[in-house]
């Protein structure tokens, strides 16, 4: 038997196939839409689909639609397919998600195959197609506050175990990756190698809310990833230009956007590039980390400072101003 096994790979190496046991590579050999300097003269595309292969499609929302550009993923088994996240844009008039989600799914006896819907977490660039789906028949939706992600995808000791979505002949790991948001999670499908780690990790800003659980996180899928293969790490933006520059906040237009995959390397650094975050901004390598709820808190700090001085500065002209007036014969 292992001899046949040793005689299989050897074959399927000389014959360029990927051996057994390891994810086939797919198609990422794709340029995503840049957006538009101006998207009232020129209008892209409002999605845009690549297959990666026969089961996968990556999905993105046009940047003129929204500058958030979210990536959205199809998976496909045998008998249910997942989508992860349903991006920025609610109406199906500005951006036919359903529609073309829908119309990739196959037919499985005669019915068009039954789909789970789940999200990385519940930022509104996240889910805010979810209602495009509301009249299909045979979709499943997982909520995305912390009940419903720990029962809708089976954990049993959130967030220190490891979910599973059964596709048939696909099995997709859910990670609890909490920090960005408190229910967070990210996927891994080893038919693939594709790690899906939605706004924990991705090409841009990491923007956290809660340091301690992001580090923790970190350490959690590193330890999980460590003996499996991964081709790429797909986030849910790309924000930095080629040079590793961060695109301007809000921008519509990335004419030069660095790729959207990472790779198993870049996330295995993710745990030092925590260490030395001092809980409110670092800048480290390409990877820019900030604390939004620390950085408001700070201006918020800043503005009442300033308040109480200019309070105390009028009150002091006008007592001043009083007691010259007072003064005076
Ligand atoms: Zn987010
Ligand atoms: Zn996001």
């Amino acid at each position: 038997m292992k001899v046949a096994m040793i005689v299989l790979c050897c074959m399927a190496s000389l014959l360029g196939m990927p051996a057994v046991g390891q994810p086939a590579p797919g198609d990422m050999n794709v340029h995503w839409d840049a957006g538009a300097a101006n998207c009232q003269a020129h209008t892209p595309r409002p999605l845009q689909v690549h297959r990666y292969d026969a089961n996968t499609y990556l999905l993105r929302e046009s940047l003129c639609q929204t500058y958030e550009g979210p990536f959205i993923y199809l998976l496909i088994g045998t008998s249910r397919a997942l989508l992860i996240d349903t991006g920025d844009v609610a109406d199906a008039n500005k951006m036919p998600l359903a529609s073309t989600v829908l119309g990739l799914l196959p037919q499985v006896n005669g019915k068009r195959m039954p789909l789970l819907i789940a999200h990385t977490h519940g930022h509104l660039d996240h889910r805010s197609g979810d209602g495009q789906f509301a009249a299909a028949p045979d979709v499943a939706i997982v909520g995305t506050d912390l009940p419903h992600v720990i029962e809708g995808f089976g954990f049993h000791d959130w967030p220190n175990d490891i979910a599973h979505i059964d596709l048939g002949e696909r099995t997709v790991d859910v990670i609890a990756t909490p920090g960005h948001y408190p229910s967070h999670v990210s996927f891994y499908d080893a038919n693939t190698g594709l790690v899906f780690s939605g706004d924990f990790f991705l090409p841009g800003r990491l923007i956290i809310d809660d340091t301690e659980a992001d580090r923790a996180s970190a350490a959690r899928i590193n330890q999980f990833l460590r003996d499996r293969l991964v081709t790429y790490v797909l986030g849910s933006h790309v924000e930095l230009d080629r040079h590793g520059q961060t695109e301007p906040m809000g921008s519509n237009w990335h004419p030069d956007e660095a790729p959207l995959p990472l790779s198993k390397e870049d996330l295995a650094q993710l745990p030092q590039v925590l260490a030395s975050f001092n809980g409110f901004y670092s800048q480290s390598d390409r990877f820019t980390v900030y604390s939004q709820t620390r950085m408001l808190q700070l201006v918020g700090a800043i503005a009442v400072l300033l308040l109480i001085v200019i309070v105390l500065s009028l009150r002091w002209w006008f007592r001043r101003r009083r007691h010259t007036h007072d003064g005076q014969p």
